[in-house]
């Protein structure tokens, strides 16, 4: 097929070369490997509208990387997720019904409206939104937006010890992964700390007490402070957790479970909800104080939202609050 060419004032064949481009949106420089049409008879550029379109989509991809602006999948996500259409989550927003709609065919979301569409990843939001603007909804829309968060909200709890087994499980002396009993009490911590973030609600109900040493749960203190350390223990957590608890729990091992107990000790001492508990007490006073469950949620909610943390992969960034402890700048 040939195309016009504005130096040869003709139709040309032509050859279709990928570059790297670089280009400048909204002051942001980006680099992408765009395709461009150069007439076969006299070696200059010429004009191909799909191409450009192409290289358009390219360009918005990458700023949208490099800008943290919410992707076209994302957006699809978050309407298959809340089995929602695009015109329907536009007006639960109050934006002009076609918003979402043009931001699926590639044009670029301002940061503002990025960072909202962002937040309703997590379904404790999308729920919040939904109730307070559900009334411009009709009927039908509402019953599948419902079940779906339903669905989503529904985790359910499970108990404190087979939170434990989960940690045992993948505890081996022999790998050098030891796990004591104070730094199991800390895993427990952390996992109900995000669980509550990601889910809104609890993993496991039973309450956790602000000790000398940090968060507790006393039960399990009970059945394992005799040991030293502990040993694996088998366990198939598919029986009792979900694919996300599972997913969740496992990133709380592999990002908390690298540091030394007293180390995971610190950390939590540094946390709120624990200071919050021990008020009025010293230092090294033995308390019972239970640490309200609505004193972690909104803590890790706050930290979850603050440092954008989007899935359990990103947890792992709230580890600068404790950069002091840690010892990185
Ligand atoms: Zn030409």
């Amino acid at each position: 097929m040939k195309r016009y060419c504005y130096y040869c004032d003709e139709d040309v064949e032509y050859t279709v070369r990928e570059e790297e481009i670089s280009d400048n949106i909204r002051g942001i420089e980006i680099n992408f490997i765009g395709q461009i049409a150069y007439c076969n008879k006299c070696g200059n550029e010429i004009y191909i509208p799909e191409l450009d379109d192409e290289n358009i989509k390219k360009a918005n991809a990458e700023y949208r990387k490099k800008a943290g602006i919410i992707t076209t999948e994302e957006i699809e996500n978050i309407l298959t997720t809340y089995d929602i259409s695009a015109k329907t989550l536009a007006k639960l927003l109050g934006w002009g019904e076609a918003t979402i709609e043009r931001y699926l065919k590639g044009i670029t979301p301002l940061k503002l409206y990025s960072d909202e569409l962002k937040k309703l990843q997590n379904p404790v939001y999308m729920k919040k939104l939904y109730e307070s603007n559900k009334d411009c909804l009709g009927n039908q829309v509402r019953k599948k937006i419902e079940a779906a968060l339903e669905k989503i909200c529904s985790k359910k709890t499970v108990s404190v010890f087979d939170v434990a087994k989960y940690f045992l499980s993948k505890a081996d002396v022999k790998e050098g992964s030891i796990l004591t009993p104070l730094k199991l009490q800390k895993l427990i911590y952390y996992a109900q700390g995000w669980h509550l973030a990601f889910f809104g609600k609890p993993l496991f109900v039973t309450p956790l007490e602000a000790w000398v040493h940090g968060p507790v749960s006393p039960e399990i203190w009970y059945k394992y402070q005799n040991y030293d350390y502990l040993a694996k223990e088998d366990f198939d957590p598919s029986k009792v957790f979900d694919i996300e608890q599972i997913q969740l729990l496992n990133e709380i091992y592999n990002i908390y479970g690298m540091f030394d107990a007293w180390v995971l000790r610190d950390m939590t001492h540094k946390d709120k909800p624990w200071r919050e508990a021990r008020r009025g007490y010293e230092e090294n006073e033995p308390s019972s104080e239970v640490i309200p469950q609505e004193s972690i949620r909104k803590y890790f909610e706050n930290l979850k939202e603050t440092l954008d943390i989007r899935d359990f992969k990103d947890i792992r960034k709230s580890l600068m609050i404790y950069r002091d402890i840690l010892g990185i700048s």
